[in-house]
Protein backbone atom coordinates (compact mmCIF):
# COMPACT_ATOMS: atom_id res chain seq x y z
CA UNK A 1 0.00 0.00 0.00
CA UNK A 2 2.51 2.87 1.17
CA UNK A 3 4.90 1.55 -2.08
CA UNK A 4 2.51 2.22 -4.24
CA UNK A 5 1.82 5.57 -2.84
CA UNK A 6 4.98 5.93 -2.89
CA UNK A 7 6.00 5.87 -6.46
CA UNK A 8 2.84 8.03 -7.21
CA UNK A 9 4.02 10.84 -4.74
CA UNK A 10 7.45 12.59 -5.45
CA UNK A 11 6.67 14.65 -2.37
CA UNK A 12 5.99 13.77 1.97
CA UNK A 13 2.47 14.02 2.38
CA UNK A 14 3.78 16.60 5.37
CA UNK A 15 7.37 17.85 5.55
CA UNK A 16 8.68 20.30 8.93
CA UNK A 17 11.73 22.15 7.74
CA UNK A 18 13.23 23.21 10.76
CA UNK A 19 9.85 24.49 12.45
CA UNK A 20 9.65 26.50 15.59
CA UNK A 21 7.18 27.73 17.86
CA UNK A 22 8.18 30.37 20.87
CA UNK A 23 4.10 31.75 22.17
CA UNK A 24 6.71 34.75 24.21
CA UNK A 25 9.31 35.95 22.25
CA UNK A 26 11.32 35.97 25.03
CA UNK A 27 10.04 32.42 26.42
CA UNK A 28 10.84 28.79 26.05
CA UNK A 29 10.13 26.82 23.09
CA UNK A 30 7.00 24.65 22.83
CA UNK A 31 8.75 23.20 19.82
CA UNK A 32 12.55 23.47 18.24
CA UNK A 33 14.22 23.67 15.56
CA UNK A 34 11.98 20.42 14.09
CA UNK A 35 12.59 18.25 11.03
CA UNK A 36 10.32 15.74 10.07
CA UNK A 37 8.79 13.80 6.76
CA UNK A 38 5.52 12.12 6.97
CA UNK A 39 4.97 9.39 3.53
CA UNK A 40 1.53 9.62 2.04
CA UNK A 41 -0.70 7.00 3.23
CA UNK A 42 1.30 6.91 6.70
CA UNK A 43 -0.15 6.16 10.04
CA UNK A 44 1.94 8.57 12.36
CA UNK A 45 2.23 8.88 15.57
CA UNK A 46 3.15 11.39 17.90
CA UNK A 47 3.99 10.31 21.97
CA UNK A 48 4.86 12.60 24.28
CA UNK A 49 3.96 13.32 27.95
CA UNK A 50 1.89 16.40 28.44
CA UNK A 51 3.04 19.76 27.20
CA UNK A 52 6.10 18.35 25.28
CA UNK A 53 4.71 20.03 22.53
CA UNK A 54 1.95 17.53 20.49
CA UNK A 55 -0.74 20.01 20.18
CA UNK A 56 1.01 23.18 19.63
CA UNK A 57 2.75 20.78 16.22
CA UNK A 58 -0.36 19.57 14.90
CA UNK A 59 -1.84 23.15 15.42
CA UNK A 60 0.96 23.97 13.37
CA UNK A 61 0.71 21.65 10.40
CA UNK A 62 -3.08 22.65 10.41
CA UNK A 63 -2.79 25.75 10.30
CA UNK A 64 -4.22 26.56 13.27
CA UNK A 65 -1.08 28.05 14.88
CA UNK A 66 1.99 29.46 12.91
CA UNK A 67 5.45 28.89 13.37
CA UNK A 68 7.81 31.63 14.51
CA UNK A 69 10.82 30.07 12.92
CA UNK A 70 10.56 27.07 9.98
CA UNK A 71 8.27 25.77 7.31
CA UNK A 72 5.35 23.53 6.78
CA UNK A 73 5.23 21.97 3.59
CA UNK A 74 2.10 19.56 2.38
CA UNK A 75 2.83 17.29 -0.58
CA UNK A 76 5.74 19.68 -1.86
CA UNK A 77 3.54 23.01 -1.12
CA UNK A 78 4.96 25.59 1.20
CA UNK A 79 1.65 26.18 3.16
CA UNK A 80 3.47 28.36 5.89
CA UNK A 81 1.05 31.51 6.76
CA UNK A 82 -1.93 29.78 4.93
CA UNK A 83 -5.24 29.71 7.06
CA UNK A 84 -6.57 26.18 7.96
CA UNK A 85 -9.38 26.84 5.14
CA UNK A 86 -6.48 27.20 2.12
CA UNK A 87 -5.02 23.56 3.43
CA UNK A 88 -6.01 20.25 2.27
CA UNK A 89 -5.94 18.99 5.94
CA UNK A 90 -8.81 18.06 8.41
CA UNK A 91 -8.39 18.04 12.58
CA UNK A 92 -10.31 15.67 14.76
CA UNK A 93 -9.56 17.62 18.10
CA UNK A 94 -9.97 15.99 21.53
CA UNK A 95 -13.64 17.74 22.48
CA UNK A 96 -15.39 16.74 19.67
CA UNK A 97 -17.68 19.13 19.29
CA UNK A 98 -20.67 17.77 17.32
CA UNK A 99 -23.92 20.17 16.31
CA UNK A 100 -26.79 18.67 18.82
CA UNK A 101 -29.34 20.22 16.92
CA UNK A 102 -28.42 18.42 13.34
CA UNK A 103 -28.94 14.71 12.39
CA UNK A 104 -25.46 12.45 12.44
CA UNK A 105 -26.09 12.84 8.23
CA UNK A 106 -26.16 16.78 8.23
CA UNK A 107 -23.73 16.73 10.47
CA UNK A 108 -21.03 14.93 8.23
CA UNK A 109 -22.67 16.66 5.44
CA UNK A 110 -21.98 20.00 6.83
CA UNK A 111 -18.81 20.86 5.59
CA UNK A 112 -19.40 19.81 1.70
CA UNK A 113 -22.60 22.00 2.12
CA UNK A 114 -20.24 24.93 2.69
CA UNK A 115 -18.61 24.24 -0.07
CA UNK A 116 -21.18 23.97 -2.69
CA UNK A 117 -20.55 19.73 -3.49
CA UNK A 118 -23.91 18.91 -5.64
CA UNK A 119 -26.68 17.41 -3.29
CA UNK A 120 -26.68 13.97 -4.60
CA UNK A 121 -22.86 13.99 -4.15
CA UNK A 122 -23.62 14.54 -0.88
CA UNK A 123 -26.00 12.54 -0.29
CA UNK A 124 -23.71 9.89 -1.78
CA UNK A 125 -20.25 10.38 0.07
CA UNK A 126 -22.42 11.20 3.31
CA UNK A 127 -24.02 7.88 3.12
CA UNK A 128 -20.57 5.99 2.25
CA UNK A 129 -18.89 7.50 5.20
CA UNK A 130 -21.75 6.52 7.91
CA UNK A 131 -21.56 2.79 6.03
CA UNK A 132 -17.80 3.07 6.92
CA UNK A 133 -18.07 3.89 10.62
CA UNK A 134 -20.93 1.89 11.02
CA UNK A 135 -23.68 4.29 11.64
CA UNK A 136 -25.25 4.20 8.86
CA UNK A 137 -28.52 2.57 10.16
CA UNK A 138 -28.29 5.89 12.75
CA UNK A 139 -28.10 8.70 10.04
CA UNK A 140 -31.17 10.52 11.20
CA UNK A 141 -30.42 10.56 15.21
CA UNK A 142 -28.91 13.45 17.10
CA UNK A 143 -25.64 13.36 19.01
CA UNK A 144 -27.19 13.77 21.96
CA UNK A 145 -28.33 10.15 21.87
CA UNK A 146 -25.54 8.28 21.15
CA UNK A 147 -22.60 6.99 23.21
CA UNK A 148 -19.29 8.20 23.21
CA UNK A 149 -17.84 5.96 20.70
CA UNK A 150 -20.03 6.87 18.43
CA UNK A 151 -20.01 10.04 18.58
CA UNK A 152 -16.07 9.95 18.26
CA UNK A 153 -16.91 7.61 14.75
CA UNK A 154 -19.31 10.80 13.61
CA UNK A 155 -16.39 13.21 14.47
CA UNK A 156 -13.94 10.82 12.16
CA UNK A 157 -17.07 11.23 9.56
CA UNK A 158 -17.00 14.52 9.24
CA UNK A 159 -13.57 14.74 8.84
CA UNK A 160 -13.07 12.07 6.63
CA UNK A 161 -15.78 12.91 4.10
CA UNK A 162 -13.85 15.96 2.87
CA UNK A 163 -11.53 13.31 1.91
CA UNK A 164 -8.69 15.65 3.14
CA UNK A 165 -5.03 14.13 2.36
CA UNK A 166 -3.72 14.53 5.63
CA UNK A 167 -6.17 14.12 8.89
CA UNK A 168 -4.79 15.19 11.88
CA UNK A 169 -6.50 13.73 15.44
CA UNK A 170 -5.66 15.17 18.65
CA UNK A 171 -5.86 12.56 21.57
CA UNK A 172 -9.34 11.38 20.13
CA UNK A 173 -10.07 8.57 22.33
CA UNK A 174 -8.81 10.01 25.22
CA UNK A 175 -12.27 10.50 26.53
CA UNK A 176 -13.75 7.10 25.95
CA UNK A 177 -12.82 4.09 28.82
CA UNK A 178 -10.44 1.79 28.10
CA UNK A 179 -12.76 -1.04 26.44
CA UNK A 180 -14.27 1.69 23.51
CA UNK A 181 -10.97 2.82 23.05
CA UNK A 182 -9.32 -0.27 22.20
CA UNK A 183 -12.07 -1.15 19.69
CA UNK A 184 -11.89 2.48 18.57
CA UNK A 185 -8.16 1.82 17.93
CA UNK A 186 -8.73 -1.43 15.77
CA UNK A 187 -11.94 0.56 13.65
CA UNK A 188 -9.84 3.32 13.21
CA UNK A 189 -6.85 2.09 12.20
CA UNK A 190 -8.83 -0.54 9.47
CA UNK A 191 -10.38 2.82 8.70
CA UNK A 192 -7.52 4.40 7.49
CA UNK A 193 -5.91 1.12 5.87
CA UNK A 194 -9.32 1.03 3.61
CA UNK A 195 -9.30 5.01 2.60
CA UNK A 196 -5.33 5.20 2.37
CA UNK A 197 -5.50 9.02 3.89
CA UNK A 198 -2.23 10.39 5.61
CA UNK A 199 -2.87 10.36 9.80
CA UNK A 200 -1.20 12.00 12.03
CA UNK A 201 -2.29 11.20 15.43
CA UNK A 202 -1.19 12.67 18.87
CA UNK A 203 -1.75 10.39 22.06
CA UNK A 204 0.36 10.26 25.22
CA UNK A 205 -0.49 6.64 25.63
CA UNK A 206 2.43 4.58 24.39
CA UNK A 207 0.15 1.24 24.20
CA UNK A 208 -2.13 3.28 21.91
CA UNK A 209 1.17 4.90 19.54
CA UNK A 210 2.77 0.98 19.23
CA UNK A 211 -0.32 -1.12 18.39
CA UNK A 212 -1.72 1.59 15.45
CA UNK A 213 1.34 3.73 13.64
CA UNK A 214 3.44 2.66 11.27
CA UNK A 215 6.19 5.02 12.76
CA UNK A 216 6.14 6.70 16.37
CA UNK A 217 7.54 9.98 17.03
CA UNK A 218 8.85 10.34 20.64
CA UNK A 219 8.21 13.72 21.77
CA UNK A 220 10.42 15.62 24.68
CA UNK A 221 10.25 19.09 25.28
CA UNK A 222 9.56 20.56 21.91
CA UNK A 223 11.68 18.06 20.24
CA UNK A 224 11.74 14.40 18.80
CA UNK A 225 14.00 12.47 20.93
CA UNK A 226 13.50 9.18 18.78
CA UNK A 227 11.65 8.80 15.49
CA UNK A 228 11.19 5.33 13.91
CA UNK A 229 8.87 2.06 13.58
CA UNK A 230 7.04 0.63 16.75
CA UNK A 231 9.62 -1.79 16.78
CA UNK A 232 12.69 0.91 16.64
CA UNK A 233 11.36 2.73 19.43
CA UNK A 234 10.70 -0.59 22.05
CA UNK A 235 13.30 -2.94 21.12
CA UNK A 236 15.92 -0.39 20.13
CA UNK A 237 15.37 3.08 22.41
CA UNK A 238 17.85 5.77 21.53
CA UNK A 239 17.67 7.81 24.97
CA UNK A 240 16.93 7.24 28.83
CA UNK A 241 13.61 9.58 27.85
CA UNK A 242 12.57 7.18 25.28
CA UNK A 243 13.21 4.04 27.19
CA UNK A 244 11.30 5.12 29.98
CA UNK A 245 8.57 6.76 28.16
CA UNK A 246 7.81 3.87 25.75
CA UNK A 247 6.62 1.21 27.76
CA UNK A 248 8.29 -0.31 31.08
CA UNK A 249 11.98 -0.32 31.30
CA UNK A 250 14.45 -0.94 33.84
CA UNK A 251 16.80 1.63 33.88
CA UNK A 252 20.18 1.38 36.29
CA UNK A 253 22.60 4.06 36.65
CA UNK A 254 25.96 2.74 36.79
CA UNK A 255 29.60 3.47 35.21
CA UNK A 256 30.56 1.82 32.25
CA UNK A 257 34.05 -0.17 32.21
CA UNK A 258 35.02 -2.87 29.26
CA UNK A 259 32.62 -4.54 29.05
CA UNK A 260 30.37 -4.37 32.23
CA UNK A 261 28.35 -1.49 34.02
CA UNK A 262 29.40 -1.05 37.79
CA UNK A 263 26.53 -0.24 40.11
CA UNK A 264 27.28 2.47 42.45
CA UNK A 265 26.71 0.09 45.34
CA UNK A 266 27.15 -3.07 44.16
CA UNK A 267 28.03 -5.74 41.40
CA UNK A 268 29.52 -5.02 37.94
CA UNK A 269 26.66 -6.09 35.67
CA UNK A 270 27.76 -7.59 32.40
CA UNK A 271 26.57 -5.96 28.98
CA UNK A 272 29.16 -6.78 26.40
CA UNK A 273 31.42 -4.24 24.97
CA UNK A 274 29.91 -1.40 23.62
CA UNK A 275 31.56 0.72 20.57
CA UNK A 276 31.38 4.21 21.41
CA UNK A 277 31.18 4.37 24.99
CA UNK A 278 33.80 4.79 26.51
CA UNK A 279 35.42 3.42 29.47
CA UNK A 280 34.28 5.87 33.05
CA UNK A 281 31.11 7.36 31.26
CA UNK A 282 28.18 7.36 33.45
CA UNK A 283 25.65 5.46 31.81
CA UNK A 284 22.03 3.81 32.15
CA UNK A 285 21.78 0.34 31.68
CA UNK A 286 18.15 0.04 30.06
CA UNK A 287 16.11 -3.75 29.76
CA UNK A 288 12.29 -4.33 29.36
CA UNK A 289 10.95 -6.33 32.08
CA UNK A 290 10.30 -9.22 29.64
CA UNK A 291 13.69 -9.95 28.40
CA UNK A 292 14.90 -10.69 32.14
CA UNK A 293 14.75 -15.19 32.57
CA UNK A 294 14.24 -16.54 35.77
CA UNK A 295 15.27 -19.92 34.71
CA UNK A 296 16.51 -22.12 32.07
CA UNK A 297 19.24 -19.99 31.14
CA UNK A 298 21.13 -20.56 28.07
CA UNK A 299 24.78 -20.17 27.27
CA UNK A 300 26.28 -16.83 26.76
CA UNK A 301 23.96 -15.28 28.75
CA UNK A 302 24.84 -12.40 31.52
CA UNK A 303 23.64 -13.12 34.76
CA UNK A 304 23.24 -11.58 38.50
CA UNK A 305 22.05 -12.52 41.59
CA UNK A 306 19.29 -10.57 44.03
CA UNK A 307 16.63 -11.04 46.56
CA UNK A 308 12.98 -10.95 45.34
CA UNK A 309 11.30 -8.01 47.16
CA UNK A 310 7.91 -7.80 45.94
CA UNK A 311 5.33 -10.80 43.80
CA UNK A 312 2.63 -9.10 41.60
CA UNK A 313 0.20 -12.34 40.10
CA UNK A 314 -1.75 -10.38 37.43
CA UNK A 315 -3.34 -13.32 35.46
CA UNK A 316 -0.85 -14.14 32.27
CA UNK A 317 1.82 -12.53 34.01
CA UNK A 318 3.70 -11.96 37.38
CA UNK A 319 5.54 -9.05 38.07
CA UNK A 320 9.25 -9.70 40.25
CA UNK A 321 10.75 -6.72 41.84
CA UNK A 322 14.08 -7.55 42.34
CA UNK A 323 16.84 -6.15 44.77
CA UNK A 324 20.67 -5.88 43.01
CA UNK A 325 21.67 -3.80 45.38
CA UNK A 326 20.61 -1.23 47.87
CA UNK A 327 18.01 0.87 46.27
CA UNK A 328 18.95 -1.00 42.48
CA UNK A 329 15.65 -2.87 41.47
CA UNK A 330 15.07 -4.47 38.68
CA UNK A 331 11.18 -5.45 37.43
CA UNK A 332 11.17 -8.89 35.80
CA UNK A 333 7.85 -9.93 33.88
CA UNK A 334 7.29 -13.77 33.79
CA UNK A 335 4.53 -15.36 31.85
CA UNK A 336 2.52 -17.42 33.77
CA UNK A 337 3.04 -20.80 32.26
CA UNK A 338 5.23 -22.89 33.64
CA UNK A 339 4.85 -21.58 37.00
CA UNK A 340 1.21 -20.70 37.01
CA UNK A 341 0.89 -21.99 41.06
CA UNK A 342 1.61 -20.13 43.73
CA UNK A 343 3.83 -22.46 45.34
CA UNK A 344 5.98 -22.37 42.68
CA UNK A 345 6.50 -19.05 42.35
CA UNK A 346 9.27 -17.01 44.42
CA UNK A 347 7.94 -14.38 46.97
CA UNK A 348 9.83 -11.94 49.27
CA UNK A 349 13.01 -12.47 50.40
CA UNK A 350 14.22 -15.19 48.22
CA UNK A 351 17.47 -15.52 46.83
CA UNK A 352 17.24 -15.65 42.82
CA UNK A 353 19.32 -15.50 40.06
CA UNK A 354 18.58 -13.52 37.01
CA UNK A 355 20.26 -13.54 33.68
CA UNK A 356 19.21 -11.77 30.03
CA UNK A 357 20.71 -12.05 26.68
CA UNK A 358 23.44 -9.28 25.94
CA UNK A 359 21.76 -7.75 23.00
CA UNK A 360 18.62 -7.34 25.20
CA UNK A 361 20.65 -4.80 27.41
CA UNK A 362 21.04 -1.35 26.45
CA UNK A 363 23.67 1.17 27.58
CA UNK A 364 22.13 4.57 27.63
CA UNK A 365 23.42 8.20 27.95
P1 LIG B 1 0.95 18.85 24.53
O1 LIG B 1 -0.12 18.87 23.50
O2 LIG B 1 2.05 17.90 24.21
O3 LIG B 1 0.40 18.61 25.91
P2 LIG B 1 1.19 21.70 23.99
O4 LIG B 1 1.58 21.80 22.56
O5 LIG B 1 -0.23 21.94 24.32
O6 LIG B 1 1.66 20.28 24.57
O7 LIG B 1 2.07 22.69 24.85
C1 LIG B 1 3.47 22.81 24.71
C2 LIG B 1 3.97 23.97 25.54
O8 LIG B 1 3.48 25.20 25.02
C3 LIG B 1 3.53 23.90 26.99
O9 LIG B 1 4.57 24.38 27.79
C4 LIG B 1 2.34 24.84 27.01
O10 LIG B 1 2.19 25.41 28.29
C5 LIG B 1 2.72 25.89 25.99
N1 LIG B 1 1.53 26.45 25.33
C6 LIG B 1 0.61 25.76 24.62
N2 LIG B 1 -0.33 26.56 24.11
C7 LIG B 1 -0.03 27.83 24.52
C8 LIG B 1 -0.61 29.11 24.33
N3 LIG B 1 -1.73 29.27 23.60
N4 LIG B 1 0.00 30.18 24.91
C9 LIG B 1 1.13 30.02 25.63
N5 LIG B 1 1.73 28.85 25.84
C10 LIG B 1 1.17 27.75 25.30
MG1 LIG C 1 -2.18 18.45 23.71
Amino acid sequence: MQDQHQHRHLHPAVRLDRVGKRYDRTGAYAVHDLELDIAPGEFFSLLGPSGCGKTTLLRMIGGFADPTEGRVLLDGEDVTGLPPNKRNVNTVFQSYALFDHLSLADNVAFGLKRRGVPRPEIRERVGGMLDLVQLGHLADRKPPTLSGGQRQRVALARALVNRPQVLLLDEPLAALDLTLRRRMQVELKQIQREIGITFVFVTHDQDEALTMSDRVAVMNRGRIEQCGTPEDVYERPATTFAASFMGTSNLVPGTYRSGEVLLDQGPALPVGTRAGVPDGRRVNLSIRPEKIWLSDFEPGMARAAGTVRETVYSGPTTTYLIELAPGVTVSVLEQNTVRSRREDRWSGGERVEIAWKPEHCLVLD
